[in-house]
């Protein structure tokens, strides 16, 4: 008789014919794995496997990127010729790309002679490369001239950048993953990392194993990373900014603060110091939640610490004061001088794998390199280099994406072309959105599938190839420039967005002055031209460096960091005109909608690990949707009881926007007072969500509204309206 391990059958690796493994970088999350994709001999995608030799990841993938070879296989909902109708009501038309590209020219031309070249609005994303992202910059502001344009960025790290801005005079995450491996403190703020990030977790937990030090998560929720933490700060949500303000007090309070770092690289102590006074952690405590002698330990922790970091991503910034947050961030590790130090880091964990590169080079916020509109010295460089009359560009920037959906109403916008971005799942308020894009004189929607349902409002589609049938680069969460090899052809007659963009230059007039490099290798020798000499210096990289050391961090240049940074700002040196950096004083404005009599549970949002943003793709993927194939609910037991909601139950949740039908799932992992949703799915959170907007990121709080909950009798009826719901 056999006992144990013998009686198993043994795990069988299926052999998938790989002739050749083509190298790339994972196409969702800005981790930035390296990763190989494995082709047969008929040279079709067949496995994906992760590079043991990238610092990155180190072999690793998480559940999205080994099976990302199966995207080339399932080609359901793919997108493989341009599409055209006259009203989104028709029935869509196929075309050839000349007649598609012709009519869109048309379109723009019209509609900026008849209203003004403002009036066509360009929103793009965080999915296609730099190149391309760099080439739709050159298009958008030295072509077709208009100054709304904006990334979809905005739904996410628009407050990072902000507050980077704010605090050290440019945008740019100073630290890297390696400052885990030095830190003797890590702050988590708003991150759900094990979920969100998998493998930068991992990299967390390896350095961890090899030498313990304590780990503090604030999150509203018990989530899985508060779960691993030494401390869990069950924050009320919405006022970090609060704890934040506290944690200072009590550093300066305690005189635990480096006071030779605050005196050598910062100003704006004496409003800073005074304002934080205010939030003693007695007061801070009525307001945020947190008791306040853990406050003081708190804070006690991260200034004793020899170097501390902060991490966050979405907690932080998507609320009405997430840009203050990120400020506030800053200068706590301002004042303990834990920047641009091995394990001492403001370090913002970005969402899409490129949107690193679309903050660096898309001009949507500014001009290529972190150049400013503003700045008459950057517009001169950027017209000289493009070969455009410098007074075409304009002298500051236009609207942010979430301004210029509502300016539809108002009839400031007539046409639209979105690229890789999907509003009618990802905006607040979907009824509102459904509005906005019927009422548009034109739209085209550039994206590699064609049931994308932002596109059933669309009058032209074109089909664009995905990451890994392209060349290009991408940049990371730590500043680190990956590559991607052409691993695959296009889908059909898609295209590269990069030709598209090359390919509408050409019809017009200005188009044809301008150089628009054909391959992204030469359109990134323009990126290494313009970002010499620059704290964004690409100068020392070139596509064979990439790929060899699997991916470099800039600034890399051939003079002093040929082999690239991890860190940034280690001089103390911040890009402000005299050097320093500013601690900012920021008080807190309870500017939300809070729960009440009628709408009594906060709505909290977020991510699950097997879906990537509104399931475009991984809606697609066999496993991700096996795993994670329908919106839930989390609720409160003891909150469910009371309303008679079972588990696994369907029920309405309403706020004053609408309502959404959802599966109920009992968990203590989330307050009695507060639900959370995932916000992957289409027709679901985002109805009933309310948005406001930070006031100096333009970006959403999708994680502070007020909704009401009801039981449904009809739990047949309800799972009917559940999937028609999501069915476009
Ligand atoms: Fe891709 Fe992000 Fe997963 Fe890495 S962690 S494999 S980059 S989805």
């Amino acid at each position: 008789m056999l006992f144990g391990r013998k009686q198993k059958h043994p795990i069988k690796i299926v052999d998938k014919g790989v002739v050749e493994w083509k190298y790339a970088t994972c196409g969702y999350c800005s981790t930035g794995c390296s990763i190989e994709v494995g082709l047969n001999e008929d040279g079709d995608a067949v496995a994906s496997r992760g590079l043991a030799d990238a610092d990155v990841n180190r072999g690793k993938l998480c559940v999205k990127g080994i099976f990302e070879h199966e995207l080339f296989a399932k080609t359901a909902g793919r997108g493989d010729k341009p599409l055209m109708r006259d009203s989104y009501q028709d029935e869509f038309k196929e075309a050839g790309w000349k007649v598609a590209l012709d009519y869109t020219a048309d379109k723009i031309k019209t509609i900026q002679a008849k209203h003004g070249r403002d009036s066509f609005a360009i929103i793009s994303t965080g999915q296609i490369m730099t190149e391309e992202f760099y080439t739709l910059g050159k298009l958008a502001r030295g072509v077709i001239g208009t100054n709304n344009y904006d990334g979809n960025t905005t739904l996410c790290m628009a407050s990072a950048v902000s507050g980077y801005k704010r605090s050290f005079g440019s945008d740019g995450p100073p630290g890297c993953y390696d400052d885990f491996e030095h830190t003797e403190c890590l702050l988590a703020v708003g991150s759900n990392l094990p979920e969100q990030h998998p493998i930068i977790y991992w990299r967390l937990i390896e350095a961890l194993e090899k030498r313990k030090f304590p780990v503090i998560v604030v999150d509203p929720r018990v989530t899985m990373f508060a779960q691993k933490a030494d401390i869990h700060l069950a924050i009320t949500p919405g006022t970090d900014l609060v704890l934040l303000n506290s944690l200072a007090c009590v550093i300066l309070e305690e005189a635990l603060a480096d006071e030779n770092y605050i005196h050598s690289f910062t100003e704006g102590y004496a409003d800073f110091s005074t304002l934080v006074k205010k939030y003693a952690p007695e007061s801070a405590a009525k307001i945020c939640g947190i008791d306040a002698d853990v406050i003081r330990q708190v804070a006690r922790m991260y200034a004793k610490a020899g170097a501390a970091m902060t991490i966050w991503t979405m907690g932080i910034n998507q609320s009405t004061h997430g840009s203050d947050g990120v400020c506030a961030i800053n200068n706590l590790n301002l004042i303990t001088g834990n920047i641009g130090k091995p394990g001492g880091s403001s370090l913002s964990i970005t969402g899409q794998c490129n949107a690193m590169g679309t903050r660096e080079w898309s001009s949507c916020s500014g001009l290529p390199g972190y150049r400013y509109l503003e700045n008459a010295k950057d517009r001169s460089e950027i017209a000289e280099f493009w070969g455009i009359d410098v007074d075409f560009l304009p002298e500051k920037r236009g609207m942010f994406m979430t301004d210029i959906l509502p300016a539809i109403e108002r009839g400031e916008i007539k046409g639209l072309w979105l690229v890789a971005t999907n509003p009618m799942t990802s905006m607040a308020d979907t009824g509102l959105m459904r509005k906005l894009l019927a009422k548009l004189d034109f739209l085209v929607v550039q994206d590699a599938y064609r049931d994308v349902e932002t596109n059933a409002y669309s009058h032209v589609f074109f089909p664009s190839a995905v990451w890994a049938e392209k060349e290009g680069c991408m940049t990371n969460t730590e500043r680190r420039v990956n590559l991607i090899r052409n691993v695959i052809k296009p889908h059909g007659d898609s295209k590269t967005d990069l030709e598209i963009f090359n390919q509408m230059a050409t019809r017009f007039e200005r188009g044809n002055k301008i150089a628009f490099p054909e391959t992204a290798e030469g359109v990134f020798d323009e990126l290494k031209q313009l970002s010499k000499g620059r704290m964004l210096d690409y100068s020392g990289m070139s596509y064979d460096k990439i790929e060899e050391n699997r991916g470099l961090q800039w600034p890399c240049n051939e003079d002093s960091a040929p082999q690239g940074s991890p860190r940034l700002y280690t001089d103390g040196i911040f890009q402000f005109p005299g050097g320093k950096a500013k601690l900012l004083a920021l008080p807190f404005v309870d500017d939300n909608e809070r729960p009440d009599t009628h709408y009594p549970f906060w709505l909290n949002s977020g991510r699950v690990v097997e879906h990537f943003h509104t399931r475009t793709r991984t809606g697609k993927v066999g496993n991700a949707n096996k795993f994670s194939p329908t919106p839930y609910m989390e609720m409160n037991p003891r909150a469910a009881k009371q309303l008679g909601i079972k588990h696994g139950a369907y029920a309405k949740v309403l706020s004053r926007r609408g309502y959404a039908i959802v599966m109920v799932q009992c968990t203590e992992r989330i307050a009695p007072d507060a639900v959370f949703i995932p916000f992957h799915f289409h027709a679901c959170v985002n109805r009933i969500a309310l948005g406001l907007l930070d006031p100096h990121s333009r970006q959403p709080a999708y994680k502070q509204s007020a909704v009401q909950i009801e039981p449904i009798a009809d739990q047949l009826a309800a799972a009917r309206e559940n999937v028609a719901a999501r069915a476009f």
